[in-house]
């Protein structure tokens, strides 16, 4: 029962080291964001020491009675915040979501449709050396010249191709999608519609983005995105798909689920149905709008900084740095330097190799999250516009995002 502290002194000086690099710094990865006191509380947990093969009910395992409440509790928020007729919870990360959905409803060898890598889609939507990649044939299609996905090309590409399952959904994609008109396709050629809204899902869940779940077959989602939950995936669908999805996840994909990680999620859906994450949302959204109107403003034009799609509907926006003296790897080391954390991703048709890219993806859920209002998501793009200028200057810089860190503390309780 000896602290991590006073056991481990080389382990925790790494976590105390990551607190105070979360607090002194701006964290606006797209894919990130703060977990709530609460929501770590749950996942620190003895939840932890419980093997739960099976189901709440339905367990291998003797002593599951508390844990089939947090379970349940955990699938009847999910399945209330998102209208879901049936809710998996059990997916260790969005990646294993996403693999269990497809093992549920697909073989090895079926076609699958995705968005391009790097167009904005995931690995999992059928990169070629991920486990989407190797099992499916797979047929991607893309943005077209206004930077928005080309509907007209899926529905061409799945009338050629006629896949078993179509794949809705980004990592990084400044845009909303037309789920509607997925499965207008989807049903005409008899496809599944997987809707994965890893990114957006609290904006969702807040009513300021169209809800995939009345759409989609299947809708899979991380949890520690927009969502600010615990790292984690779940599953929604249909009741008539619910059997082969929970026996894909196990055991299928997986073997005991990770209770403490599922209390985590419980809590994290009674934060998302509140009013303040509401609010919350609403700031993440007015902050990337901010972010790519000053992005588009004259003087950085002048240095070659462009917005893709011209704008943002959602929660990043996605840099163009094509005309730019500096690359992605270049301009996130830049920002780093500063105290901004972002990362270099690549864009279509990317002159440059996928390790520089010439493109960034700034999100702002973890900024709102720590409380950033309109004004200081205005001085954080003013930051970032000067920073990505060669006339930058980085001392002036890091003191203005320094009293922007100082203006909303992150985690005041949790320093030693
Ligand atoms: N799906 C999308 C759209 C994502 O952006 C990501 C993560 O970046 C994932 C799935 C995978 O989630 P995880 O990293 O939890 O496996």
């Amino acid at each position: 029962n000896t602290s991590l502290h006073e056991f481990d002194p080389a382990v925790a000086a790494a976590v105390d080291a990551e607190l105070h690099r979360q607090q002194s710094t701006l964290e606006m990865i797209a894919s990130e964001n703060f977990a709530p006191v609460a929501v770590m509380e749950a996942q620190g947990s003895v939840l932890t020491n419980k093997y739960a093969e099976g189901y709440p009910g339905r367990r291998y395992y003797g002593g599951c009675e508390h844990v089939d409440v947090v379970e349940q509790i955990a699938i009847d928020r999910v399945k209330e915040l998102f209208g879901a007729e049936h809710a998996n919870v059990q997916p260790h990360s969005g990646a294993q979501a996403n693999a269990a959905a497809m093992f549920a409803l697909l073989k090895p060898g079926d076609t699958i449709m995705g968005l391009n890598l790097a167009h904005g889609g995931h690995l999992t939507h059928g990169m070629k050396i991920n486990f989407s990649g190797k099992l499916y044939d797979v047929v991607a299609y893309h943005v077209g010249e206004d930077g928005r996905v080309d509907m007209a090309e899926v529905e061409r590409l799945a009338k050629e191709s006629r896949p078993k399952l179509i794949v809705a959904g980004w990592s990084a994609y400044p845009r909303q999608l037309d789920f509607a008109e997925f499965r207008r396709i989807a049903d005409e050629v008899g496809a599944y519609l997987m809707v994965d809204m890893a990114h957006f899902a609290g904006l969702v869940a807040a009513g300021l983005h169209p809800n995939p779940v009345p759409h989609a077959h299947v809708v899979t989602t991380t949890t520690h995105k927009t969502l600010g939950g615990p790292r984690g995936g779940v599953i929604l669908s249909t009741s008539e798909l619910a059997k082969k999805i929970n026996s894909a996840v196990f055991p299928g994909q997986q073997g005991g689920p990770l209770e403490h990680v599922i209390a985590a999620k419980a809590v994290s859906f009674k934060v998302a149905a509140s009013e303040d994450f509401k609010e919350r949302q609403r700031r993440t959204l007015e902050g990337a709008r901010i972010l790519a109107e000053r992005l588009v403003k004259d003087d950085v034009r002048a240095v070659g900084v462009d917005v893709l799609s011209g704008g943002t509907d959602v929660h990043l926006v996605l840099v163009d740095l094509r005309h730019s003296e500096l690359d992605g790897r270049q301009a996130e080391d830049r920002l780093h330097e500063v105290g901004i954390t972002v990362n270099r991703n690549a864009i279509p048709n990317d002159p440059r190799p996928p390790m520089v890219t010439s493109g960034l993806r700034i999100g702002t859920p973890a900024l709102a999250t720590r409380g950033f209002t309109a004004e200081d998501f205005a001085e954080v793009a003013d930051v970032i516009a000067e920073t990505l200028k060669p006339s930058y200057d980085s001392d002036a810089l890091k003191a203005r995002v320094k009293a922007l860190a100082d203006r909303h503390p992150l985690y005041p309780g949790l320093n030693k």
